[in-house]
């Protein structure tokens, strides 16, 4: 086959300038399957950062406060292993289903596909009319029925796009805040406003102009899929020798393949490409041109699936290895990461606390009456729903050792974190070389309590 395809973008010609996509839609079992896909998962990253789930919101990365907070879960930045563990996962998720269902997600589930093909798309189609009217209208020249219906499309798109950028500053800001810049004039608060436009114009300029470009261009997911699939990951192919010699349907022989050489699926793609030259980086395995080739090869009476759902090896008639090493190693990395993540979150506890010496002031100090003082700070994270308060005691204390906290029981709010002095005052006596360990519990009147043991230091004094 001539490879002659691999070098240049079937969206730029050779002058280097872009060709516009006119894809059409042929609706077929896939594509009804892929819209209700893309509806739920439309409601989901629309929704999340809106929502609450168990008094959190549904997801919000707070960076000035260093935390993240994901489908009622609040992750802190203290919470190292969990995010780590969240990241692998991510990781290991994204090259298990690579490696097994290929391109899966660019083509039923990332953002860019499911609003460009069941938002965008729809809606251009709706004022602008078939693929084919609308490269006719593109070619002539400028009507105001053309006019008119340019700016219809703009409009809404930019429309949509102003939803999309404040979901997507939510995100970030959270729900509360977004609304409250939107309530302040873009001089008080020229900063946000400033970065909100400037995502509107870029949701705007994807949606409405870059498009497929964006997923054969610069997506470096798309550029690192070929090291993680091999010829046993599921693909969307054409059966090349169920379908050559193709040939027009006129000019069919006996020794015809069943490709009839119609290019419907070729004016469906809408990256452009022509699927019957083999697997290629441009192909998102979205499935139009399996619904496109269906729909003729059942006018033409021949069985479905020349273009399908396959493998590499499926489609040279050679057996198929669902279960190969990359799979094994990836699925029980995986499985290890999924069940370590759920017992750490099963475990993970609402407060966490450390006592630690305060470094402002000196190791220790004697005071007047003889009394020798320790200064510590109890630093308390309240990751739960509900404000608590904490008392903290001195374990085992028979030896008349003094511990204060000013204003104790200690109230944190929910999702805050409180820092309070304690001072610890105690008769030299009770040294041993100038130190001793003792244990502090801190409770909640929920039942919490964790321990933790410190140094005391003072004046090392002879017995
Ligand atoms: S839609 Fe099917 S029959 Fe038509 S050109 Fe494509 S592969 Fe051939
Ligand atoms: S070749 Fe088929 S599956 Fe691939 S992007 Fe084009 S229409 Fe979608």
């Amino acid at each position: 086959m001539d490879e002659q395809f691999r070098e240049h973008l079937y969206t730029i010609d050779e002058a280097g300038r872009r060709k516009w996509v006119y894809a059409s839609c042929i609706k077929g079992r896939f594509y009804y399957l892929r819209a209700a896909v893309a509806y739920v998962l439309m409601a989901v990253y629309l929704g999340l950062p809106w929502i609450k789930i168990n008094g959190r919101p549904g997801a919000l990365f707070d960076i000035g406060n260093r935390k993240f907070f994901f489908l009622g879960f609040e992750f802190w930045a203290t919470d190292l292993f969990v995010l780590t563990l969240l990241f692998g996962l991510a990781a290991f998720g994204m090259f298990f289903f690579t490696a097994l269902f290929g391109r899966v997600w660019c083509g039923w589930a990332c953002p860019e596909t499911v609003f460009l093909e069941f938002l965008f798309r729809p809606l251009e189609r709706l004022v602008e009319g078939s693929a084919a009217q609308r490269e006719r209208r593109d070619r002539s020249g400028w009507s105001l029925e053309k006019f008119v219906r340019k700016c219809v499309k703009h409009a809404l798109c930019a429309a949509i796009s102003l939803f999309f950028a404040l979901t997507f500053v939510a995100y970030f800001w959270g729900a509360e805040k977004t609304f409250e810049i939107l309530q302040q004039s873009p001089g008080a608060n020229h900063g946000a406003w400033l970065l909100l436009a400037a995502i509107l114009a870029l949701m705007a300029f994807q949606f409405g102009w870059f498009r497929e470009q964006f997923c054969t261009v610069l997506c470096p997911y798309a550029r690192f899929q070929s090291v993680l699939m091999d010829s046993d990951s599921l693909i969307v192919g054409y059966d090349l020798v169920r379908g050559e010699q193709r040939g027009k349907l006129r000019r069919r022989k006996d020794s015809s393949g069943d490709c009839i050489d119609c290019g419907l699926c070729l004016r469906v793609c809408p990256t452009g490409i022509d699927i019957r030259n083999g697997l290629q980086l441009e192909c998102l395995a979205c499935a139009q041109c399996i619904d496109a080739c269906n729909s003729v090869m059942k006018t033409i009476g021949r069985p479905l699936g020349l273009i399908r759902y396959d493998t590499g090896n499926g489609l040279l008639g050679r057996e198929m290895r669902v279960l190969r090493p990359r799979i094994l190693f990836y699925g029980v990395l995986l499985l290890a990461y999924v069940f370590s993540l759920s017992v750490l979150l099963y475990r993970r506890p609402d407060t966490e606390f450390q006592i630690s010496r305060a470094k402002e002031s000196e190791l220790f100090s004697v005071l007047p009456d003889g009394r020798t003082t320790n200064l510590f700070r109890l630093h308390i994270s309240n990751k739960g729903t509900k404000t608590r308060s904490y008392r903290l005691v001195l374990e085992n204390n028979d030896v008349g050792i003094e511990c204060i906290v000013p204003g104790m029981p200690v109230a944190v709010s929910a999702g805050a974190m409180a820092t309070v002095p304690v001072f610890i005052s105690f008769e030299h006596f009770v040294m041993s070389g100038g130190k001793r360990a003792v244990s502090l519990t801190l409770y909640d009147q929920e039942g919490f309590a964790g321990t933790q043991q410190i140094m005391l230091l003072g004046p090392a004094v002879e017995k």
